[in-house]
């Protein structure tokens, strides 16, 4: 694994030569700690930036804090342009009555202002994850609302859970303590519950809508 990302990182040094730059997302799940650990050999300074839609629970941002001390991670917290309270003020729960909006005003417009700044995207996408991901590619281009076209990389496309579990164990890192408690994906809070089917992890996201994802993973092109 360390030679794939070495490669990515070796033609993206080519590429620093253009202007490009790299930076990787990351929510705190633990196949995103396994890619920044990674990432970090090689970039300790890389750029790790992190959607915060001020609906993540406790927990989540207490771990962040503690891998983000522990990697000695350059940080990047992304916000939305409201905070949790004016949204709710302006337009009420939208994650009970539409949770594509909310999606789009606290995840979706952060993020891709947020990689506009960089021309390479890491990500921790695994195929495995959902069935919206069966087909992600290691490489692949994506292209930003405005017209810009990064390098997507996600180096863990082939991993299974029990891959990542064990990378973790080897390098004697914490997972995120929701996990020991039957989560098998983490988002926000009010649209994240244990996994109703098994063999979906992301099935406890978004229970009862017709949502798969937030939508920053769907080409805006
Ligand atoms: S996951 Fe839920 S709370 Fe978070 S931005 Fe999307 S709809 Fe809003």
């Amino acid at each position: 694994m360390q030679e794939l990302i070495d490669a990515a990182l070796a033609d993206i040094r080519l590429g620093t030569a253009d202007g490009r730059s790299v930076c990787v997302t990351s929510s705190f799940q633990p196949e995103c700690v396994v890619l920044t650990h990674l990432l970090v050999q090689d970039r300790p300074d890389i750029p790790v930036l992190f959607l915060d839609t001020g609906y993540h629970f406790p927990e989540t941002y207490a771990y962040r804090d503690e891998i983000a001390a522990r990697f000695h991670l350059n940080l990047v917290n992304l916000l939305p342009r409201q905070t949790v309270a004016q949204q709710e003020s302006a337009f009420g729960i939208l994650y009970q009555t539409a949770p594509d909006r909310c999606c789009a005003l606290r995840k979706v417009e952060p993020l891709f202002a947020g990689v506009g700044e960089y021309g390479v995207w890491f990500t921790a996408l695994r195929r495995e994850q959902s069935p919206t991901r069966a087909n992600l590619r290691i490489f692949e281009e994506f292209r930003l609302p405005g017209g810009k076209v990064l390098a997507k990389v996600s180096p863990l496309a082939g991993w299974d859970s029990t891959h990542v579990r064990q990378y973790l164990r080897q390098n004697s890192i914490p997972v995120l303590p929701l996990y020991d408690l039957g989560y098998t994906s983490v988002g926000c809070a009010p649209c994240t519950v244990r996994p109703a089917d098994p063999d979906n992890p992301r099935s406890g996201r978004w229970v009862g809508q017709q949502k798969l994802e937030c939508g920053i993973h769907i080409s805006a092109g």
